[in-house]
């Protein structure tokens, strides 16, 4: 059996760091916040090349903070694509604001900045790019149009640690990144975690305070917060997993050169990378008209895939309250019906991806 991913692989390749950082935990009992988190915030802002990390419980609780952080709340517009995880449309709802759509571009999958401008209105308060897969966003028309019209920029960076757009890592391009460190994600805890990172120090001491349900000191609650605090162990494990991170990236890398090269001439659209992206392949996703039918039978050979996403957010029942309908999102629409996750992990060997390519 080849897994779509092997998080058992990983901890055994670095199992003694992983339990001594844990027992420390034990004997510190320090479970919620404390040293391994504010170590660790330190640590992954240096990372992202941002002044502040905020530890939050998930990538959910990370961007629902940033976005109150921002201000926005009941009555505005956030714009964003339907092609992402729920998890980016939800944050939105939570704050009380509006998601509104933009369409994806099909070589990048991510937001299309061509069609920005035309869903700004005068509720638009902020515009939320996802680096979908692990590849950046187009960021600088994103900030060039965000000046004009005064918009905040927030980035679902929660597929996209250590990526870079022109060099860039992203998180600290726009006024805030988004990070989750679900056990799945390039970088993942042992449990729930995400980040808040950013360079603005009012956003920075706002977002610590809405974490820790608004208190200044204990019991003086001067914002109405959340329990949305990073755990003690959490921060120890990601702290220890960051030391790895880079080599983990480099590792994924090289599959996806592996895939791009076996799957040249099999008929399936391998990924494009964009002439500004560090593509950091959280995802390796292709693209074919048969994708159910291949799906099924890589999963006849044991071969495990995922769909990432296969309904975009605007066409779930959820969020039918949003208004839209079948056709007002050509590019993701197409691309739910197409894309198919292939196995991609550091820990993959190079005999498993000539295996799933050779099937393909
Ligand atoms: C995983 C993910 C999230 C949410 O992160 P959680 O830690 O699961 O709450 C948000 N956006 C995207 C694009 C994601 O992939």
């Amino acid at each position: 059996m080849i897994p779509f991913l092997d998080l058992k692989a990983q901890y055994q390749s670095i199992k003694k760091e992983i339990d001594e950082a844990i027992s420390n935990v034990l004997e510190s009992t320090q479970f919620v916040l404390g040293n391994e988190v504010a170590a660790f915030e330190n640590e992954f802002a240096t990372y992202c090349n941002a002044r502040y990390g905020i530890g939050v419980n998930s990538g959910t609780s990370a961007l629902h903070l940033a976005l109150l952080a921002a201000g926005i709340g009941v009555g505005d517009e956030v714009i964003t694509i339907p092609f992402t995880f729920v998890a980016t449309v939800a944050a939105i709802g939570y704050t009380g604001a509006k998601p509104v759509f933009v369409d994806i571009e099909p070589d990048s999958f991510t937001i299309d900045v061509k069609q920005i401008e035309k869903a700004i209105t005068k509720q638009t308060k902020a515009i939320l790019p996802v680096h979908l897969y692990g590849q950046p966003a187009n960021m600088d028309p994103i900030l060039e149009i965000a000046q004009r019209y005064g918009l905040t920029v927030i980035e679902d960076a929660a597929q996209a640690h250590g990526a870079e757009y022109k060099g860039r890592r992203v998180g600290s391009i726009g006024d805030f990144g988004c990070f989750s460190f679900y056990p799945g994600k390039n970088l993942g805890a042992y449990g729930e975690g995400g980040m808040v990172v950013t360079n603005n120090e009012n956003y920075a001491h706002t977002i610590k305070l809405l974490r820790d349900w608004g208190q200044e000191q204990k019991y003086h609650h001067v914002l109405k917060g959340y329990n949305y605090r990073l755990e003690g162990i959490q921060g120890a494990i990601l702290r220890v997993k960051l030391r790895h991170l880079e080599a983990w990236t480099k590792a994924r890398q090289s599959h996806a050169k592996q895939y791009n090269e076996q799957l040249a001439n099999s008929g399936v659209q391998i990924p494009k990378v964009m002439h500004y992206s560090r593509h950091v392949y959280h995802i390796y996703a292709v693209r074919t008209n048969q994708r159910d039918t291949l799906q099924q039978q890589l999963q006849q050979q044991q071969i495990q895939t995922g769909i990432h996403y296969p309904v975009p957010v605007h066409l779930m029942p959820a969020y039918a309250d949003l208004g839209y309908q079948v056709g007002d999102f050509p590019q993701s629409e197409l691309a739910a019906k197409e894309v198919l996750s292939l196995p991609m992990y550091a820990e993959l060997s190079n005999l498993a991806i000539e295996q799933v390519c050779e099937f393909i």
